[in-house]
């Protein structure tokens, strides 16, 4: 037998955690929050009462607990800062997507039949960058990176052109091929002009469709109503795409049925042609920039999960692609998921130099006088993007927050369930709760006990 004072510091921390006399109670929580990597301890209580006349039904108070505390789950979206919660994360954002879509969660099953699109908007380049390509040439192997026979060198003395295949791994996809032509300052506008684009996308998409329609925006107004769900994802170039479904209601939204001209074409041609015309203006160290979409603008038509998928996206795959990305950031490309104010931040960090490229012109741009009053230094780690990664409009479905309450309540009818006690009416209660925050994180000896806690990872997600 082994004495623990014979063990690995590490090892001993776990054997230490585990023999204290909250370990038991500490680990059933952890699992049920799915072993989170930054759990929130909490004390305090709740009381749940009549709303008619008062009584007490229910209270729960963390003292009559044995550690005395109640485990949360930290709420991270973020996959890289816990994979637990971003997990839980990612399975609401595909119920709130898959809502609009196919119905559900107080939204009809009638909507599937609203014009819905699934679109993909994309940024223009600002330099060449190495690439792997999806498609394979004449020879069954993967395209070269980028052919430019008999090309000048850049006036840097670098190659314009690159003949390798990269693979998905290679961590020369994205990075420039000279980082010194890049357009370092095109690129960090843009992502932080994105979002402003992406609501102009959307006032131009009204106008357009109104125009097709030959009625006034007022009176499009009335008879309809536009609703997305959008998402951004970020390229290994540290440039944001956005992945939209877009959808016409009737003027009171998903309950209503479109009006007759609001076809999935109509809808179709004005996201085209709206995405094609819509700029914004960027003012830069080196005066105004206009800001447009790239030209590769992709709409797809969405089609029922059993439907002929050649058709279109299925239900399903729309709403499980706006899930992956809703947990992704910057760190994707490169970068870190966490604030950076200065370089010097970045000194021990696994960041890429493109990133760190991009970072740096986030900060000196942030620096410029028209930037100061932004918070762009707040976004630096975000390579310039402001936005959220995940945005809807209020019509689309249900909020993630109605989400989280509803399996709440769950599990709390759930447990009241499993201890024989009657059912709570959660339209009949009140309820009082009063939570002081005591700490957050895991202590010495957690994080290997909550690695082996943790439901396995789907790889393909
Ligand atoms: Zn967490
Ligand atoms: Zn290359
Ligand atoms: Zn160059």
């Amino acid at each position: 037998m082994t004495n623990p004072i014979d063990l690995p510091d590490d090892l001993r921390a776990v054997v230490m955690r585990a023999s204290m006399p909250d370990y038991t109670e500490w680990q059933r929580q952890m699992r049920a929050i799915g072993g989170c990597s930054n759990p929130i301890r909490l004390i305090g209580r709740r009381v749940v009462s009549d709303a008619a006349t008062g009584k007490v039904i229910d209270v729960f108070d963390t003292s009559a607990l044995m550690p005395g505390y109640l485990l949360k789950g930290c709420g991270n979206r973020r996959a890289s800062r816990c994979p637990a919660c971003s997990k839980v994360y990612q399975s609401d954002t595909y119920q709130l997507v898959r809502a609009g879509l196919a119905g559900g969660k107080d939204v009809p099953a009638s909507v599937s039949e609203h014009p819905l699109v699934f679109v993909t908007l994309t940024a223009p380049s600002f330099g060449p960058v190495h690439a792997r390509h999806r498609q394979t040439g004449r020879d069954g192997l993967p395209r070269r990176c980028r052919v430019r026979r008999e090309s000048e060198p850049c006036p840097h003395g670098l190659s314009t052109s690159c003949l390798r295949r990269h693979q998905e791994d290679d961590e020369a996809v994205g990075q420039p091929l000279c980082p010194e032509c890049y357009d370092y300052v095109g690129a960090v506008l843009w992502n932080a002009h994105a979002g402003q684009l992406w609501h102009a996308f959307a006032v131009y998409l009204d106008r357009h469709v109104a125009a097709a329609v030959g009625i006034s925006r007022k009176a499009l107004r009335q008879e309809a109503k536009r609703s997305y769900v959008k998402v951004a994802e970020y390229q290994a170039r540290g440039l944001v795409h956005f992945h939209a479904v877009v959808r016409i209601d009737g003027p009171d939204g998903p309950t209503s049925p479109p009006p007759l001209w609001a076809t999935t074409g109509l809808l179709e041609d004005a996201v085209l042609s709206a995405a094609k015309t819509v700029s914004v203006t960027a003012p830069g160290p080196d005066g105004d920039r206009t800001m447009r979409f790239g030209a590769q603008i992709d709409v797809q038509h969405i089609v029922l999960d059993d439907a002929v998928q050649s058709q279109g996206l299925s239900q399903r795959h729309v709403a499980g692609y706006v899930a992956k990305y809703a947990t992704k950031a910057a760190e994707v490309a490169g970068a870190v998921d966490r604030r950076v104010r200065r370089l010097s931040n970045l000194d021990n960090a696994d960041v890429t130099p493109h990133a760190r490229r991009m970072i740096a012109t986030c900060l000196e741009l942030a620096e410029l006088p028209e930037y100061r009053d932004t918070t762009l230094v707040n976004w630096a780690h975000m390579l310039g993007y402001r936005g959220h990664c995940t945005t809807k409009s209020a019509a689309y479905s249900t909020t993630l927050s109605k989400l989280r309450g509803d399996r709440a309540e769950h599990q709390a009818a759930k447990h009241r369930e499993a201890l024989g006690l009657p059912a709570i009416d959660p339209t009949k209660v009140v309820i009082d709760a009063e939570w002081r925050f005591v700490m957050a994180g895991l202590q010495r000896g957690e994080a290997a006990i909550v690695a082996a806690l943790r439901p396995r990872q789907h790889a393909a997600t």
